[in-house]
């Protein structure tokens, strides 16, 4: 790399001179944070675009004696096996647990599963299907595992084929072959919420695998996941994390002992040894060119930002006074779709990306939305989205009398300018074992690890959570005091 600088020292003087930068208060640069200063690296400053710490973990809580916390971003640890965030809370149950909150896990084992004309489909007759879907998602994750190639691309075409082979073994009538294939068409849908990506056509079967979720169930986080974030942030002097300091330029200058600067839009800047990027590969995609002196990037870097990709998942939460309507004992409503238009017109037909109506306490359901559908939801008004969602809810249950929401709330996390999308996956174009270590690589000068890179889309195996957020922040820490000890 070329390792000129284009500035001297004098420009740059009153640069405030610390040892590391860190860019991004989300998970990963809180820990990578937290654990510097536990080996010992007391100057250094965490400097965060937005006003609040946390990133894509953002909790509120919705009623008044805050006992219910409503998840903007990260909603769930997700297993426990090798999950250190499981971990940290069952190792600090007084700082996680909200008031009488405990952590528990989640089994959606109550299913109304129907059609948009309000057909019903019993639990055995869709459970089967789900349970086939399982196997068969097992087979596509051991590919990546066992390094053996599929004939097929894509994680839907992988699916779909899987799924025509049964139906064809079933010797299934014209109509059964398209509820299963509207059910199947559901299920994908379901999976492209917990994959990160628009569509299950652009995930790459071959590398689905890459992506491990710790063995376990999924665990609300006691009190909501916030309390991770204040419980990081505790551990670094107050004074070293700036809010509102989004940065713009990371350059270099003429100066041996902190080389690297970082300027901010508001003003201020600073003169480090270190910096290590937090931001999302969205953020990066849009802004790397000038973000980064392009003396300081590499044709390699380059490419990891441009192929590890980040779609949209966001979403809606629908409040009522009376969820009476809701059917007995129901967890959640699954609706099929047997007659999805075609070629869909994103104003009339974003309905059909939802797959669910979870019932997430006594009085809201959330309704999960991905990709280019969930853009378009981000710019409708409350509204519309309540009465298209009240629409379909009539139709599914059956049901004219089921009241509009007394309050709708929708997340907009492609909108948000720091953030861009909402996690990261493996595309058709990508190889995990390249473009995610090649992404996590520091950009080293003179042998030096002068930029690092952590985030969750660095991580190779828990990409696109914030255990792999965590993990990923504690490796660059780790890297920093490796390097240190080396030289003593
Ligand atoms: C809707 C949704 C649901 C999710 N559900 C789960 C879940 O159930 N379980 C799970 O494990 N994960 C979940 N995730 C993913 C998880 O939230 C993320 O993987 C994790 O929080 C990412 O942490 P991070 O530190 O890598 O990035 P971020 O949290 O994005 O932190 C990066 C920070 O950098 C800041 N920044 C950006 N640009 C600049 C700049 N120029 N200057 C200064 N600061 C800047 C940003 O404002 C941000 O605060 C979910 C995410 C979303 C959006």
């Amino acid at each position: 790399m070329d390792s000129d600088s284009d500035n001297s020292i004098g420009e740059h003087v009153c640069a405030i001179k610390t040892d590391i930068v860190i860019i991004g208060a989300g998970c990963a640069g809180l820990e990578c944070a937290a654990k510097l200063y536990s080996f010992g690296f007391e100057n250094l400053v965490v400097l965060e675009a937005q006003d609040y710490i946390g990133g894509r973990i953002k909790t509120t809580l919705i009623n008044e004696d805050e006992t219910l916390p409503l998840e903007i971003g990260a909603n769930w640890i997700h297993g426990y096996l090798g999950n250190p965030i499981y971990r940290l809370v069952i190792e600090n149950p007084d700082l996680f647990v909200h008031k009488k909150k405990k952590l528990f896990d989640i089994f959606t084992d109550q299913i109304y599963c129907a059609d948009e004309n309000g057909k019903y489909y019993a639990p055995s007759f869709y459970e089967s299907l789900w349970e086939k879907y399982n196997i068969w998602n097992l087979e596509a994750k051991a590919l990546w595992v066992k390094s053996v190639k599929s004939e097929f691309t894509t994680y839907t075409e992988f699916m779909i084929n899987k799924l025509e082979q049964l139906m064809d073994e079933e010797n299934l009538s014209e109509y059964e072959r398209k509820i299963k294939l509207a059910i199947m068409n559901r299920f994908l849908k379901q999976e492209t919420a917990e994959s990160g990506c628009a569509t299950m056509d652009l995930l790459s079967v071959n590398e689905y695998g890459s992506y491990l979720k710790p063995f376990g169930p999924d665990y609300e986080f006691p009190g909501g996941f916030s309390g991770l974030i204040q419980f990081l942030a505790d551990k670094i002097p107050k004074n070293s994390i700036k809010l509102n300091h989004a940065v713009e330029q990371i350059t270099m200058f003429d100066d041996e002992e902190t080389p690297m600067l970082v300027q901010c839009k508001n003003g201020t800047s600073y003169r480090a040894k270190h910096v290590l990027v937090t931001t999302s590969v969205n953020y990066l995609k849009k802004h790397y060119q000038s973000l980064f002196n392009p003396s300081l990037l590499t044709t390699k870097k380059i490419e990891a930002i441009q192929t590890v990709k980040m779609d949209t998942v966001d979403k809606i939460f629908l409040f009522y006074e009376d969820m009476s309507f809701f059917p007995e004992n129901c967890d959640a409503v699954h609706p099929i779709f047997t007659n999805q238009p075609e070629n869909v017109c994103m104003k009339t037909d974003w309905k059909y990306k939802v797959y669910t109506f979870d019932k997430f306490y006594d009085n809201m359901l959330l309704v999960w939305i991905t990709g280019k559908e969930a853009e378009y939801v981000e710019t409708l008004d409350n509204e519309e989205i309540g009465d298209t969602l009240t629409d379909l809810l009539r139709k599914v249950l059956n049901n004219k009398n089921i009241p509009k929401p007394d309050r709708v709330f929708k997340t907009q996390w492609k909108m948000n300018p720091y953030v861009l999308g909402s996690y990261s996956y493996v595309d058709v174009n990508g190889q995990a074992n390249k473009h995610i270590n090649d992404l996590a690589e520091p950009l080293y000068i003179n042998n030096v690890p002068r930029v690092l890179f952590a985030g969750e889309a660095t991580h190779l195996r828990y990409y696109s959570t914030v255990h792999g957020a965590y993990l990923s922040g504690q490796r660059e820490a780790t890297r920093l005091f490796e390097f240190y000890s080396s030289k003593k």
